[in-house]
């Protein structure tokens, strides 16, 4: 189970590289960039499993079967997943199932979107002086699950100094919003990273008041992390005083 980072190549681990390098089976997710399957054996095989092209992404249940037979056949068999396996994507289920099945398996961790997305700003995840910690949390819940309580998490925020990190936000940008104002103040900054550490990455600074207006205005779409606090402040400080610029300069 091997972390293929947030998209840039370079920010594979020495210890990826090698697993990649070794795999006679890989098992691709979508949101893998290809420039890091350079480093697979031109032997080996690639199987992608994400949704491409607007399909239907592949059942969870095929893809773990798939890699347990392929593992059960002698294969050396690598599951690339998008930034670090085990922050979302699922890669703790898949770990069960290898598990259940008496496949020996290895984890190698990537470094995930949230962290690039800030590192990409320069912004860091804690500060001593504006956050004492981070939460990683997801906008998307299981079906049927009532999910993330944004209302809680916004008061503990604020009271605790938390950066919050939204994956897959980006669909329930409105809702989210309005559940965090219960708790946070409006002109808490707020930034959106769509494609970070990419050559195609953008990115916007708003407050939390104007998230999902500046999403609209900005067409920012999947995939894309959004962060919430204080860590943002000299960000969008810097920022403000560039749109009041451009004002003056607009006369
Ligand atoms: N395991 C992954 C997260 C998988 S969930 C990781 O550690 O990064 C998929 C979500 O991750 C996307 O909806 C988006 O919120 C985020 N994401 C993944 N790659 C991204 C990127 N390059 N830029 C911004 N967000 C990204």
């Amino acid at each position: 189970m091997v972390g293929a980072g947030p998209g840039d190549p370079e920010l594979l681990t020495l210890k990826a590289v090698k697993a990649i390098a070794s795999a006679t089976v890989l098992l691709v997710d979508d949101l893998v960039n290809d420039a890091v399957l350079a480093h697979a054996a031109p032997n080996a095989r690639i199987v992608y499993v994400g949704k491409r092209g607007g399909c239907a992404s592949t059942p969870q249940a095929f893809i773990e079967k798939l890699m347990v037979s392929e593992a059960q056949r002698g294969e050396q068999v690598v599951r690339l997943k998008g930034g670090d396996p085990f922050v979302f994507g699922r890669g703790g289920e898949e770990v069960e199932a290898l598990q259940a099945a008496g496949i020996v398996v290895r984890v190698v961790n990537g470094i995930t979107a949230g962290l690039a997305a800030l590192t990409s700003l320069n912004v860091p995840l804690t500060h001593r002086e504006h956050a004492h910690g981070v939460v990683f949390v997801t906008g998307h819940a299981k079906p049927g699950d009532s999910g993330t309580d944004w209302v809680a998490l916004a008061h503990a925020a604020h009271q605790a100094k938390l950066t919050l990190v939204i994956y897959m936000g980006v669909s329930g940008a409105a809702t989210i919003q309005s559940a965090l104002l219960q708790g946070l103040p409006s002109d808490t900054p707020v930034a959106i990273i769509q494609n970070a550490s990419l050559p195609s990455q953008r990115h916007a600074v708003a407050t939390l008041a104007t998230l999902y207006d500046t999403l609209q205005s900005e067409r920012l779409g999947s995939p894309s992390v959004i962060v919430v606090g204080n860590v943002l402040h000299g960000l969008q400080a810097a920022h403000a005083a560039d749109a009041s610029l451009a004002l003056r300069a607009q006369g």
